[in-house]
């Protein structure tokens, strides 16, 4: 259940490794979950869901997805609107330089930050993680507004896995991750998710909730990758999720900044604008942008990492796995803000899970039959 990435990988396995029939069930009236695009009314292609960008550490993964797309190479550059100035984010020597006027070299900006740090004997929370970095004056102009526009929440208040995400740099690197394999699929991800699900074994119900068709369905296993709060009708209570409001549009102009995205870290409303084609890398005499205004209300797109909502999920995660023929996996079944290519690699670890539990049952049942207790 649930055509994002989770589980359109695992219908992929099942169907063409497994040779099981697989009904895709999505509530949506697409395939591909939150990395859909498509071509809007200008031609542009545009992220449905916000800017998706591909990166990972993991050749398996990076192979994986390369049967059903080419790549485009892409490295991702962001930009922030600090102090009237854009400046590279992560922050970096060329931050720091362009920032206060320097000219300062990699060691002496590690001697900067050393002299601003605020060394903290645990570092706990968001805020731990960039004030022992770098200080609270570069805390707050770059991280501080924009995690509290984001998630509603202080950066103490949030785990120091959120903030870490953007770590700090010496050198003058201005891409924005430094995964070994970055690249977009070179045809837009909703072309790869068609290519992933093109198997005669591959049913898909759109414009379908799950608990609508359930009970008429005849099935052995179900794969379930919506919100866990919401498979178990919110009996331990609701799972916070953060949405956005992506407003988008579409300029009469080739293009209309110098990076794929700028972040506004300090008073706007939205966290930051992208532009398509920097990602796509679309030619178009007009170019499309979205601004990403962060909300409560609205589809459930970021788990919030802190100890409370660990609490909850974990006791979920417990009755989770009371259920023997029912799989939770993906960003909002397993409640990690997790990325792409770590939602297929959770994915294609769960398959071979389930392959192995099924070689482990036809063993059992070989040897139970040669001790004459047959179990079928
Ligand atoms: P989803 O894509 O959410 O798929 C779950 C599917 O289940 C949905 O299609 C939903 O409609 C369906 N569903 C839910 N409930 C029901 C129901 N009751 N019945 C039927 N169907 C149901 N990752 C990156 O690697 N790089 C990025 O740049 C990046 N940018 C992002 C930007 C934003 C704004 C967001 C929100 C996420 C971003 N991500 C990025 C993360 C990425 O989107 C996820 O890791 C990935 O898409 C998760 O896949 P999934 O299948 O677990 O979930
Ligand atoms: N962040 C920030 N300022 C920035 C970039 C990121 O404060 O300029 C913080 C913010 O809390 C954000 C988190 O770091 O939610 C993770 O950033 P990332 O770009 O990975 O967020 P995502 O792309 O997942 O929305």
């Amino acid at each position: 259940m649930g055509a994002g990435l989770a589980g359109s990988v695992l219908a992929e396995r099942l169907a063409s490794k497994a040779n099981k029939k697989i009904l895709l069930l999505d509530k949506r009236n697409h395939i591909g979950g939150n990395t859909f695009d498509y071509y809007n009314n200008d031609g542009i292609l545009v992220h449905k869901y916000g800017p998706h960008i591909f990166h990972t550490n993991s050749k398996e993964v990076f192979d994986y997805l390369g049967n059903f797309t080419e790549w485009r190479a892409y490295e991702h550059h962001v930009l922030a609107s600090v102090d009237g100035q854009l400046v590279p984010v992560p922050i970096n020597q060329n931050t720091i330089n362009t920032l206060y006027g320097l000219n300062l070299s990699s060691q002496q900006v590690q001697d900067f930050f050393n002299s601003k740090a605020e060394k903290k004997d645990q570092v706990l929370t968001s805020e731990d993680v960039v004030v022992n970095a770098v200080g609270r004056e570069l805390y707050e102009k770059f991280f501080k507004q924009y995690t509290i526009k984001q998630w509603a929440l202080d950066p103490s208040e949030l785990d120091a896995s959120v903030t870490a995400r953007v770590p700090t740099r010496t050198n003058k690197d201005n891409r924005y991750f430094t995964d070994t394999y970055q690249a977009m699929p070179l045809h837009g991800y909703t072309n790869m998710f068609h290519r992933i699900l093109n198997h005669p074994n591959i049913n898909i119900m759109l414009n379908t909730d799950y608990k609508d068709v359930i009970d008429a369905v005849t099935y052995k296993s179900l794969i379930y990758t919506g919100p866990i709060d919401a498979y178990f009708d919110y009996c331990f209570g609701k799972l916070p999720y953060r949405s956005i409001s992506f407003k988008s549009q579409t300029i009469d102009s080739e293009n209309y900044q110098p990076v794929g995205t700028v972040n506004y870290p300090m008073s706007q409303a939205y966290t930051r604008i992208t532009e398509f084609k920097h990602l796509t890398g679309q030619k178009h005499d007009k170019t499309s942008i979205v601004f990403e205004y962060p909300t409560a209300e609205g589809d459930p797109y970021y788990p919030i990492p802190r100890k409370e909502n660990m609490e909850i999920y974990n006791q979920y995660k417990t009755l989770a796995a009371s259920e023997p023929n029912t799989f939770f996996t993906g960003r909002l079944a397993t409640y990690k803000y997790y990325n792409m290519d770590q939602v297929v690699a959770q994915s294609l670890t769960l398959f071979k899970k389930i392959m192995q539990a099924q070689l482990h049952l036809y063993n059992n049942e070989m040897v139970h039959s040669s001790n004459g207790i047959k179990i079928s």
